[in-house]
């Protein structure tokens, strides 16, 4: 979760997925999330695989910036030189 609202975009509190005034303004302050309109879920759950899939490329990033010529990885996981 980054620090930004999603959806306006203004800077929030970072547990939150939306900053005050638009929770205010769509019926997402204090109120279950289960209550909240469906469109803010939608963006969430949107939200929440595009961070998974930042994740994990940055993952496969450092796992190939790991690998170097003499070291390459086969499929069983063995380093071979
Ligand atoms: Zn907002």
């Amino acid at each position: 979760m980054n620090n930004t609202c999603i959806i306006c975009g203004k800077p929030k509190r970072s547990r939150f997925w939306l900053c005050k005034h638009c929770a205010v303004e769509y019926g997402a302050y204090n109120v279950p999330y289960k209550l909240w309109p469906k469109w803010v879920r939608e963006f969430i759950r949107y939200a929440r695989v595009i961070e998974a899939r930042n994740k994990q490329f940055n993952d496969v990033c450092i796992s190939f910036s790991q690998v170097t010529m003499e070291k390459i990885v086969n499929t069983d996981g063995e380093i071979v030189t």
